[in-house]
């Protein structure tokens, strides 16, 4: 049997490669027209990042969505009704 040794750090690595690819491409499938304005997604931005509810890998504790997808939708809220 084949001993395999694995690095913890380079597999967490490589997670949250494959997690930044399927944000790009949720974000990527939603049109144009039902993004909010540029303006509103800095807003929106702007208030998560000072939130107490942001973590350091860009979720949000209060409904565990990436927050960068959570902003863009025209129609999205805040779970904490912040924005
Ligand atoms: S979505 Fe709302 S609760 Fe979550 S980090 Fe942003 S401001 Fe905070």
């Amino acid at each position: 049997m084949e001993n395999k040794r694995f690095c913890r750090a380079c597999e967490l690595l490589q997670q949250m490669m494959s997690d930044v690819a399927n944000i790009q491409s949720y974000m990527d499938a939603i049109a144009p027209e039902d993004r909010a304005s540029d303006d509103e997604q800095t807003r929106r931005l702007e208030t998560c990042k000072t939130c107490q509810h942001r973590l350091v890998d860009g979720t949000c504790f209060a409904c565990g969505c990436y927050i960068a997808l959570r902003t863009l939708p025209k129609h999205s809220a805040c779970p904490k009704k912040k924005w």
